[in-house]
């Protein structure tokens, strides 16, 4: 541990969970917060909660950064951006193991993380020479008619523990590229993996003479969060969470007419015919259902499978959740680690009494493991679409099994979910693969062909519909997000001429 903390350069015992334009703010009267290692529930450090004072300084610097960081041109803000992707580059292996001890996902996926946000840096340093408007004729003659895109403001950004570095870097890279300034409040269950990529940034502001373009505050503090969620001064906030907190904050927002990106839960399910390759189909249900313990908004939860292939399912997937080996998550023999805290333990056993009251089947594993750490068993169960257990995100590896007849039946299962995250359809059947992609195929924002639901790449925008919220982040166009819209009209006639032929003209006008 040691030696990560040393090569990131982080000496947690004194960090400030808060940083901005004056430097760490070691504020030692404030709260502490406990970082813990969900694999043996060891603590990893403590860091300093932000107070209200604290929070005030970091708007504040933000706030006043974005006057300069405006008017820098986009690819000189790109240059920035790169240089903090050459930093991740650099440490990658020890923040991908940060993220691993804190959060507990595999190793592979720590380190997957990490990758996702240098490929994000990458992105954003060449969208930085892309931020297209568009021209439109006038219907005026000697008129110029044009689109551009401006900054923002501050980018309020609130991360969930799952993905406590990728997320900040969807956001952050793309929202700076576009001129705005950031503020980030992660979820205090990863807060040193938060500090760490401060740190990094830090480094490279300070090379730049830069400061305030990123910033951090941490707390376990409702009260505060909510007041980062109320302050106008955040121009868009961009939420990544569970529908219900996202709905509060969705309220919050639109009281102060501010801007919002939401990214919330998601209840995604895999569909398999009868004619799909399960040489492709098994290990993309095994680790969609699984990784991450189950703790990714684009896990897979439900499965359905065409009844003629049905037993044969049940037995491979069964087969396979029994060789899922459990335990620390940095040996990399492990399949799957722990989940985040005892809290989600609970959870966990709450959803596995409510499947046996409903009558769901449970075909493997069914309880939490007796060891340090907060381990539970990867969860098979044969179950309805119906169960309002099923219909809920229960932030765990269970996965629930449905049988169909009729791809047109396992549309209409699939889409019947309050959310509409990731989606995905195994098959070799043309004519189901294109009814899966139409208009009246999955109403998701990722439909997915021969892929699982999730493992997202960066150059595709990425979000969800109905309850997971309607945000989009990373790639294709969601930087517009990230800015303001305006329309202009130049007009170099010598004459006005208004819109729609509407004639308007003064007898007198010279005094
Ligand atoms: P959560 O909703 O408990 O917390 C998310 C963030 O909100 C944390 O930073 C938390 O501290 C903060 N928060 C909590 N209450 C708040 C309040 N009243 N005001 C302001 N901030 C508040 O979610 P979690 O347990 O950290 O993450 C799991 C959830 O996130 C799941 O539902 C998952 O599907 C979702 N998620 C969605 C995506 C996506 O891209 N769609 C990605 C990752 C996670």
């Amino acid at each position: 541990m040691k030696k990560i903390l040393d090569a990131l350069q982080l000496h947690a015992d004194n960090a400030g969970a808060c940083f901005g334009a004056s430097g760490w703010l070691n504020n030692s009267a404030g709260k502490k917060i406990i970082s813990t290692n969900p694999a043996n529930e060891e603590i990893l450090a403590t860091v300093y909660a932000a107070t209200e004072q604290d929070y005030e300084k970091i708007m504040q610097t933000a706030t006043e950064a974005f006057i300069e960081w405006r008017m820098r041109p986009a690819p000189a803000r790109g240059e920035i951006v790169r240089q903090i992707g050459e930093a991740l580059r650099q440490n990658k292996q020890t923040l991908g193991q940060l993220v691993t001890l804190e959060i507990g996902k595999s190793l592979q996926e720590g380190l997957g993380e990490v990758q996702e946000m240098i490929d994000m840096a990458d992105f954003a340093v060449g969208q930085a020479r892309m931020l297209y408007g568009c021209s439109m004729h006038s219907e005026r003659p000697r008129h110029r008619m044009y689109e551009q895109w401006q900054p923002l403001g501050v980018v309020g950004v609130i991360s969930a523990f799952n993905f406590p570095v990728a997320v900040w870097a969807w956001n952050a890279f793309i929202a700076a590229i576009c001129g705005n300034t950031v503020v980030w409040k992660p979820s205090h269950k990863t807060p040193l993996t938060a500090l760490a990529v401060q740190h990094i940034c830090n480094r490279v502001m300070a090379d730049n003479n830069l400061k305030g373009i990123f910033s951090l505050f941490i707390t376990d503090e409702t009260a505060l969060a909510e007041k980062f969620v109320e302050d106008t001064r955040v121009a868009l906030l961009s939420f990544t969470g569970s529908t219900t907190i996202g709905r509060r904050i969705n309220e919050k927002v639109a009281r102060r007419m501010g801007k919002i990106l939401l990214e919330l839960g998601g209840n995604n399910a895999i569909i398999v015919d009868d004619t799909a390759d399960l040489n492709l189909a098994v290990p993309a249900i095994v680790f969609g259902a699984t990784g991450t313990a189950g703790q990714r908004c684009t896990t897979t939860r439900r499965l359905f499978v065409q009844d003629t292939i049905y037993a044969k399912m049940i037995a491979t997937l069964t087969h396979a959740y029994h060789q899922i080996t459990l335990g620390d998550p940095l040996d990399e023999k492990n399949l799957m680690g722990p989940l985040i805290d005892a809290d989600a333990v609970k959870q966990y056993e709450k959803a596995i009494a409510a499947i046996r009251a409903a009558g769901g089947n449970i075909l493997a594993g069914g309880k939490a493991v007796q060891r340090p750490g907060h381990f539970v068993e990867p969860t098979l169960v044969e179950a309805e679409n119906h169960f309002a257990i099923v219909q809920q995100e229960t932030f765990a590896p269970i996965l629930y099994v449905i049988k169909f007849k009729k791809i047109e039946e396992a549309i209409q299962l699939q889409n019947a979910s309050l959310h509409g995250l990731s989606s995905a359809l195994f098959s070799n059947h043309i004519r189901h693969s294109e009814l899966f992609l139409s208009a009246i195929g999955s109403d998701c924002g990722i439909a997915n062909i021969n892929i699982g639901t999730s493992g997202a790449e960066i150059g595709g925008a990425f979000g969800g519909e109905k309850q997971t919220g309607g945000g989009r982040e990373a790639g294709s166009d969601a930087w517009k997000t990230y800015m303001r819209r305006q329309t202009v009209t130049v007009n170099w006639d010598s004459q006005i001429a208004l819109a729609q032929g509407i004639q308007f003209s003064l007898a007198h006008h010279e005094p």
